[in-house]
């Protein structure tokens, strides 16, 4: 016997209403989320393109806001340099605070010429972007959990300028800064912190210059180099030199969007960055609030 149910019409309507619009953003949801689970885990070929997609839009999104925000960002860089010579003052002979001021005039005229900064610290994004994935690229096949011993790649002998995911990189640059900033002087000796075999040697001249060494289940990168001093498939001791440290504005290997003399350090591992620090020796560092 059929069972019959006498809904009074406003009841009625709300129901397919509400069925309607449950539809909708069931369907919303299905094309914001179309990587939905293929029971394999990890990423199969159609994901792995979906995501290689999101990326490109994010990197267009970034450089877009760098391109508008691009003042903004220099100023943060020119008040970052202020405070690394300040830092180093002590240390900094006629000759290093002639490439500090060098550094500050170069920002300086970035802000006055506008459409030139445009289009540099777009292709300085671009090369970071590049110099990211080629890290991910290279821990691939890391081990998730591998075992590190590793040494710092220059002493810590001012702190640490930007911590792993630094919140005031992030807000200036967009980026993620999957690193810790290690300040140094320019030209400081970089040696690669554990036994390793160079995977990728990019010198991109004026532009972001970086090494990664492929070591026992993990990679490390070495960015804003200035002097790049080993060759692909060179295999290394833990200390062996692999070249100089860079990041003054306007010097080979920094880049547009370095705040100041600095070694950039990476450790990537199977299931991505992770936090340098934790690996490293105590040495009393300092964090800079
Ligand atoms: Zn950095």
């Amino acid at each position: 016997m059929p069972l019959h149910v006498e809904i009074s019409r406003p009841f009625s309507l709300l129901i397919i209403v509400g069925a309607a619009f449950f539809g909708i953003s069931y369907f919303m949801n299905m094309s914001q989320n179309p990587s939905l689970p293929n029971g394999q885990g990890g990423d199969s070929p159609p994901q792995l393109a979906i995501h290689n997609a999101e990326d490109e839009v994010r990197r267009a999104r970034i450089e877009r806001e760098i391109a508008e925000r691009h003042i903004e960002i220099l100023k943060f860089q020119l008040k970052r340099l202020e405070e690394e010579r300040k830092q180093m003052g002590p240390d900094l002979d006629q000759e290093l605070n002639e490439e500090f001021r060098a550094g500050l005039r170069l920002i300086v005229d970035l802000i006055e010429g506008k459409r030139r900064a445009d289009a540099k610290m777009v292709e300085s994004f671009k090369e970071m972007w590049d110099a990211n994935r080629a890290g991910l690229a290279a821990a691939s096949l890391s081990d998730d959990d591998p075992i590190i011993d590793i040494l710092w790649p220059v002493e810590p002998t001012y702190g640490i300028s930007a911590i792993f995911k630094d919140p005031e990189y992030e807000r200036y640059f967009g980026l993620e800064h999957n690193a810790i900033d290690i300040p140094a002087l320019q030209g400081t000796p970089v040696t690669v912190a554990e036994d390793g075999v160079v995977e990728e040697v990019k010198d991109n001249g004026l532009g972001y210059s970086f090494i990664t060494v492929r070591h026992a289940g993990y990679v490390t990168l070495y960015g804003h180099l200035s002097s790049l001093d080993v060759k692909k498939g060179q295999q290394l001791l833990k200390g062996d030199p692999l070249g100089e440290t860079g990041g003054m504005p306007g010097t080979n290997g920094a880049g547009n969007l370095s705040t100041g003399p600095h070694l950039h350090f990476e450790l990537i591992t199977g299931v991505g960055h992770i936090n340098p620090l934790k690996h490293l020796p105590a040495a009393g560092v300092e964090l800079r609030s």
